[in-house]
């Protein structure tokens, strides 16, 4: 079992705070380890209960953020957060290339 919670088991909402995300997660009484499939195992179960979740887009921003480094969150496994950080990367560095040819000129 991994160490990190899921979003759906982290601490309860108590009243003092507005209701956080998680406690909307589809993955709430699932299995966690459907969530860490082992290198080569199918992950297709665990994006299949995130693509139909209503707090998808909060649980990958979390993962994003955190980061979490291992397991499915918000639809994507590790390897697929990595590609989408590297792809967002590329862009910023080609957009900061066009902005500054563009005032060279
Ligand atoms: S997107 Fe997936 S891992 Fe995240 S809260 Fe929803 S079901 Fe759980």
């Amino acid at each position: 079992m991994s160490p990190f919670p899921r979003p759906a088991e982290r601490a309860p909402d108590n009243l003092d705070r507005p209701r956080h995300w998680s406690a909307d997660a589809e993955c709430k009484g699932e299995v966690t380890a459907v969530f860490y499939p082992a290198p080569g195992e199918n992950s297709a179960y665990a994006k299949s209960i995130c693509w139909r979740c209503p707090v998808r887009v909060e649980c990958l921003t979390h993962a994003l953020e955190w980061p979490e480094n291992f397991g499915v969150f918000g639809g994507l496994d590790e390897k697929e957060r990595r590609e989408l950080i590297a792809d967002a990367r590329r862009l910023a560095a080609k957009q900061r290339e066009k902005e500054t040819s563009g005032a060279a000129s």
